[in-house]
């Protein structure tokens, strides 16, 4: 076993520790990465507090990870010591159903595994980033660009790869126009790189506090959703709107502002069910729709457009002492735009 430290929480109510932790072995086909930096995704806290459903405790959360390779199993291919590198949401899928054959490992009809809350082909609870190590085969982990820090790579494992994916997926480029709802960790991702894919790029955001950031960010115009005029001005106007925002909204309210075929797509993941009069989907043939991380490739595809488009997470480092304010202010929707624990100071 390799020990680890990490930061973990002991129930729904409870403030982060130090831990120390196990990791296996190393497998033929693993990788030891020595983690530098570990996003805060706001999934993180929706799971440490419980709100997705019962969850095993103490959990380590993280699922944004990069660092260095420092050990490599005998079968391992793909990496070698010292390569940089990320590791996101799975660390694991059957790789045999027909969405792993395709790519697809987040829709793995087994379940995909993973990086925390979830349970490894060995049987053993899987514990995430906030730490100092992991072990993971290398399938599921990506190489980062050199033009890329790695305390900036972190976010890209998550929210980088969970709005590419569904711009992607849904044609955001020249003639198209995206609204991004909310500007967080996942929104001011969407904002830069549905702008780099060539949509015409609007923000909805609760206020016009973090406007001069959006505009800065590629966004072509910025609303606050707390002024009704917004819903009028922008009536019928917007081809897809990526919905990232982590609370119920007035899903009607959105629809409003699509046109004739246009598609709401939620990342935002609030744990209670959201309402929806389908009035609103009937009137204009529009759809509603999900959408959850990426692909491994596809994560390799994100990262690779992000360095060539030089599209960089806005990040505030903290560190390992700092996770329980930081989480109080990304509950306040105080974050610009991500905070990534630099894992040297656990
Ligand atoms: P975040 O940094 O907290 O950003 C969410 C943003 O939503 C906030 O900055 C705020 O933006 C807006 N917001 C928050 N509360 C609101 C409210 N009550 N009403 C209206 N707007 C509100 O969170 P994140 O890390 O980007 O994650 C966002 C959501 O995506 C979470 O639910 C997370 O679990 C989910 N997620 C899903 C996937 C997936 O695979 N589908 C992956 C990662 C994360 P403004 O200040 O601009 O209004
Ligand atoms: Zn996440």
């Amino acid at each position: 076993m390799i020990n680890a430290k990490a930061r973990a929480v002991d129930g729904p109510d409870q403030p982060f520790r130090a831990a120390e932790i196990e990791r296996r072995d190393l497998d033929a086909h693993d990788v030891l990465i020595e983690i530098k930096y570990a996003g805060i995704c706001h999934s993180d806290i929706h799971t440490a507090h419980g709100e997705w459903g019962p969850v095993h405790y103490p959990l380590v959360p993280g699922h944004e990870i990069a660092g260095i390779v420092t050990a490599v199993g005998p079968a391992v291919t793909k990496y070698k010591l010292g390569d940089r590198v990320g590791v996101g949401c799975m660390v694991d899928s059957c790789g045999e159903c027909e969405n792993c054959r395709k790519g697809e490992e987040q829709y793995c009809l087994r379940g995909n595994v993973p990086t925390y809350a979830g349970v490894d082909k060995y049987g053993e609870p899987t514990q995430g980033g906030y730490s100092t190590h992991i072990v993971v085969t290398e399938g599921f982990v990506v190489r980062i660009p050199d033009t890329i820090e790695l305390d900036a790579a972190a976010p890209l494992l998550c929210a980088g790869i969970t709005t590419y994916s569904p711009l992607h997926h849904w044609g955001a480029g020249p003639g198209k126009k995206v609204a991004v709802v909310g500007m967080g960790g996942l929104g001011h991702m969407a904002v830069q790189i549905a702008h780099a894919m060539g949509a015409e790029v609007t923000v909805l955001s609760q206020s016009l506090k973090k406007k001069d950031d959006g505009l800065a960010l590629g966004a072509d115009h910025y609303y606050a959703t707390s002024d009704p005029e917004t819903f009028q001005k922008l009536a019928g106007s917007l081809d897809l709107i990526i919905n990232t925002v982590s609370a119920n909204l007035d899903l009607d309210a959105y629809f409003s502002l699509l046109t004739l075929d246009g598609t709401v797509v939620n990342v935002g993941a609030p744990g209670e069910p959201m309402s929806l009069n389908v009035m609103s989907l009937i009137g204009s043939r529009r759809s509603f729709a999900g959408s959850m991380i990426g692909g491994i490739q596809e994560t390799q595809e994100m990262l690779d457009f992000c360095a060539a488009h030089h599209i960089v997470p806005r990040i505030e480092v903290i560190s390992a002492d700092e996770i329980d304010e930081a989480y109080k202010r990304v509950l306040a929707s105080d974050v610009k735009y991500r905070f990534v624990i630099d894992t040297s100071t656990m």
